[in-house]
């Protein structure tokens, strides 16, 4: 519980740091607070709510590589929902579609994957989103980026107030 999410400018996950780190970059100006937890700090000055998630206010810059395709990358672009009946689902409940389908020349590339439910997946069958009268929640792209945080845990397992902002950073044991 006392670990707080570090977030670049941009809202992308820098690296998670301890509540210490966390209230000094605080007292310097150098962080905003996004999200807290139901817990107060105290010392003898003052007493703050004690933060789970903080941003900075410059930007930090790092290099940049792409993002390695994957069924876990593909679950985090998706946030987890099926792309066509848009409800979140446990992993052992997710499966991938391929839009246009394999036998008719789709190809296994972000643009043609999306994460799909097994009911879904069952009622689409080898027929494009159209043939079967389904609709995508929405296009899927390739993303350009690679989070610098990767976090090897259970997604339930991280904080609550992190999921909002942990979206690629997640690499889920199975
Ligand atoms: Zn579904």
């Amino acid at each position: 519980m006392e670990q707080v999410l570090l977030l670049n400018i941009t809202y992308e996950p820098l690296k998670i740091i301890n509540w210490k780190k966390a209230i000094t970059l605080l007292c310097l100006g150098k962080v905003e607070v996004i999200e807290e937890y139901s817990r107060d700090i105290h010392s003898v000055s003052f007493t703050i709510r004690l933060p789970s998630v903080v941003r900075l206010l410059r930007m930090v810059k790092r290099p940049k590589s792409p993002i390695k395709f994957s069924r876990q990358n593909i679950y985090a672009r998706d946030r987890y929902n099926c792309q066509y009946c848009g409800s979140q689902f446990n992993t052992e409940e997710l499966t991938y579609d391929h839009i246009l389908p394999k036998s008719r020349g789709g190809k296994t590339e972000w643009e043609n994957i999306v994460t799909c439910c097994v009911n879904c997946n069952r009622k689409k069958g080898g027929r494009t989103p159209k043939e079967a009268t389904m609709t995508l929640v929405r296009k899927p792209v390739r993303p350009s980026w690679i989070p610098a945080l990767r976090i090897t845990i259970g997604y339930r397992d991280v904080p609550e107030s992190w999921r909002d902002y942990l979206y690629w950073n997640v690499e889920l044991v199975e």
